[in-house]
């Protein structure tokens, strides 16, 4: 149990049963002013998760409120970790169609049971009440919010949307489009928002969270109104017409055929919302479909194999100085991210410009990730300017950043030796030069590897720990160690031109290029790849990168790899000479000064133009495969959706492949080769693949 929990229960003077005395997940007991309080504490977990057994238990502690009713009842968390995760999504996958409703409706009436009591109910959340988690929440009178409580429906990241109420209680609580927003986009309303959409009834600091309840009891605190917006949407025709407006938000970001879950809430709300009972009835039985569907099956997978990195990224944290050379576009953000984290961060560079813009750009993503003043004067205190290099004795790591030149790097290591502390680990960021032939520069090759971070730091979760021949398992065990406490998803992969993720993106962007140069236009290159389920066409994403950039990594390939890849695009080649680089220079095969471009074109695309610039990503991710450079499909799956959002709801790269059919895609292979030459060659490694 939490400190502040324990100690805030000892004040109610509240002698709680142990789970194990009542069930295996909550904590019970009435306090001396005939207050029951149920306190979850899910077994055997760190996290709270809705699951059945908790739904049953909270049956049996509900039916114990009706015939002994309280004075109040007070549901809250036992776990520092927050209130709850949402539903135990392990349990999905076994569902059968009946069995999914049939739980659905349990959990219900539970739900239903709990807002039927006649007593005041009051849910207290600190940290996150996610999904099925809010829910719960919401089924109370009253929400006491502690600072740093977070509200959330990420159930459209799973391919679903809300199944235990939230469809209906939501949108009856606060303005509904907000509600709908919240549930559409899956984003989180923090403390302040929560407090002003009308979620949480009262913030508090836990001091005051006694008192709260206290008032809440005894009806002392006002509940939220909905407005005049609320009563409008009772009609049917404004609802029809801010559902229109809805699916056409939603079209611009989830196409119906890949993202079915959105929509569903959209028709469901616009039939039924103004009626709760039908609307329950629509909610459960649209869930237990939307269980089955394809893009819900891959979504959930996503998640599994986010855990699955994230377990390769726990161990020993004994990394509690970074040093970090080169505070530029990588340098600053690693930086930034690691003294969030609670690492103390050094930061050096030639220049000190760079150093200055290092520190506002931290501002920002402190900002950014919602930090309160507090927080990010802590962090910004944690990250030291260090032009002088005076952390390289402290550091535990030390991180290069610096351009991406071999003699540079070398000399930078050589500078490095005999000052670093004992047992330091030196990496480096190097997205293409050969982490062995680094490794032959630095102070030791044993504690010398990749560490192959993604632009923009602070939003891509994943990083590459390269392992090169001589790094110790030791030192990759502890860089991931490292990423997992700065809150990163490191996947542990070979030394080997462009790694993992390169590798598989390079062919992607080449062949973007070849198909401009054959003269088709880039949108239509772009509204492929879109409609394929990516977040960005080549061209677009290319720009993004930046061309001088995409241009160094193509050429490294094409020099180290024994496969053929595509010539280098002319074009690419002038562009880069006259200086248009993409989004930072403003001007790219894009133009940016009036923004990201959404390229949506309906004219003619090559039969195979999908193919083409899809194909040549799997085939690359067998290659990896098949030379051990990555360890498993999972991760390869899990590497390209975390490091380039590949078509999530496809589940990756390799399952997309399994689920066409190997037999399938070595064939069109075999077709693109003979249309449009070797680079097309199938990899050997389909051969075992079965
Ligand atoms: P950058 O040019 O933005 O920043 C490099 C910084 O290093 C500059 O501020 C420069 O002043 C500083 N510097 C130069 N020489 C130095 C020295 N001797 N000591 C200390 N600092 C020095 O470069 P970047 O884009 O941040 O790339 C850095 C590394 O990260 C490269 O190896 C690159 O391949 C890799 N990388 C870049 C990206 C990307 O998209 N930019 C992505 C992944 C990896």
């Amino acid at each position: 149990m939490t400190g502040h929990v324990l100690e805030f229960l000892g004040e109610t003077k509240l002698e709680l049963g142990a789970a194990a005395d009542h069930g295996d997940n909550w904590r019970t007991g009435r306090d001396a002013d005939g207050i029951l309080w149920l306190v979850l504490d899910k077994k055997d977990s760190s996290v709270n998760t809705i699951s059945e057994d908790v739904i049953r238990e909270l049956e049996t502690h509900v039916k114990a409120a009706e015939e002994d009713m309280p004075k109040a009842v007070v549901i809250r968390s036992a776990k520092e970790a927050g209130f709850a995760a949402g539903a135990d999504i392990t349990s999905f996958d076994a569902m059968s169609d009946e069995g999914a409703v049939d739980l659905l409706k349990q959990g219900h009436e539970v739900l239903d049971r709990i807002e039927a009591l006649p007593c005041p109910t009051i849910c207290i959340v600190h940290g996150a009440a996610l999904g099925a988690g809010f829910e719960l929440a919401l089924a109370c009178d009253y929400r006491i919010a502690t600072p740093g409580a977070s509200f959330g429906f990420p159930e459209v990241q799973l391919g679903l949307h809300p199944g235990l109420g939230g469809t209906f209680r939501l949108p009856a609580l606060i303005d509904p489009t907000e509600a709908m927003t919240m549930m559409l986009t899956g984003k989180t309303a923090h403390t302040k928002r929560a407090k002003s959409l009308g979620i949480a009834d009262k913030v508090v600091e836990e001091r005051h969270v006694a008192a709260a309840v206290d008032a809440a009891a005894d009806g002392k605190i006002d509940q939220h109104e909905q407005g005049l917006k609320a009563r409008a949407l009772g009609f049917e025709q404004a609802r029809s017409f801010a559902a229109r407006q809805m699916r056409s938000q939603t079209k611009k970001k989830a196409p119906k055929e890949h993202y079915p879950a959105p929509y569903a809430l959209i028709d469901l709300w616009e039939e039924y919302g103004d009626d709760r009972k039908e609307m329950q009835r629509g909610e459960i039985e649209s869930f237990a479909k939307l269980l089955k569907t394809d893009t819900s099956k891959n979504l959930r997978r996503v998640f599994f194999l986010r855990q699955k990195l994230k377990d390769a990224g726990r161990g020993e944290d004994d990394i509690s100085h970074v040093h970090v050379i080169g505070a530029g576009a990588m340098g600053a953000e690693i930086a930034a991210m690691s003294a969030i984290k609670g690492k103390r961060v050094t930061l050096g560079d030639v220049d000190t410009d760079p150093l200055g813009r290092a520190v506002k750009q931290a501002v920002e993503i402190c900002k950014d990730k919602h930090l309160s003043g507090i927080e990010t004067r802590d962090a910004l205190d944690r990250l030291m300017p260090d032009p002088k290099g005076y952390g390289i004795s402290r550091a535990d790591l030390i991180i290069e950043a610096a351009p991406e030149r071999m003699e540079l790097k070398e000399k930078i290591y050589a500078d490095l030796k005999g000052k670093m502390k004992s047992g330091a680990i030196l990496a480096s960021n190097t997205s293409s030069l050969s982490v062995d032939k680094l490794a032959s520069h630095a102070p030791s090759k044993s504690r010398f590897a990749g560490l192959h971070f993604f632009n923009p730091v602070s939003k891509v979760d994943l990083v590459e720990v390269v392992q090169g021949d001589a790094t110790s398992d030791k030192t990759a065990k502890r860089l991931a160690a490292f990423c997992g406490q700065i809150g990163k998803l490191p996947a542990k992969v070979g030394d080997y031109p462009g790694f993992v993720v390169n590798r598989a993106l390079t062919p992607y962007l080449m062949e973007a290029m070849v198909l401009m140069d054959e003269g088709v236009p880039k949108e239509v290159i772009d509204t492929a790849a879109l409609r394929f389920g990516m977040p960005m066409g080549p061209v677009t994403l290319a720009d993004q990168v930046g061309l001088d950039i995409g241009l160094h990594v193509a050429e490294s390939l094409r020099d180290n790899l024994e496969k053929p890849m595509a010539d280098i695009s002319q074009t690419l080649r002038d562009k880069v000479e006259a200086g248009d680089l993409g989004k930072k220079t403003g001007d790219g095969f894009y133009v940016w000064s009036d923004g990201t471009p959404h390229p949506d074109s309906d004219r003619e695309a090559p039969d195979d133009l999908t193919d083409r610039l899809i194909l040549p990503m799997l085939d690359a991710c067998v290659e990896v495969l098949r030379l051990g450079v990555a360890e498993s499909e999972d991760q390869v799956d899990g590497a390209m959706i975390f490091a380039t959002g590949w078509a999530p709801f496809r589940g990756g790269p390799m399952h997309y492949a399994r689920a066409r059919g190997v037999q399938e895609i070595v064939e069109k292979l075999k077709e693109l080769e003979k249309a449009h030459g070797p680079r097309f060659t199938p990899d050997e490694g389909w051969q075992t693949l079965g």
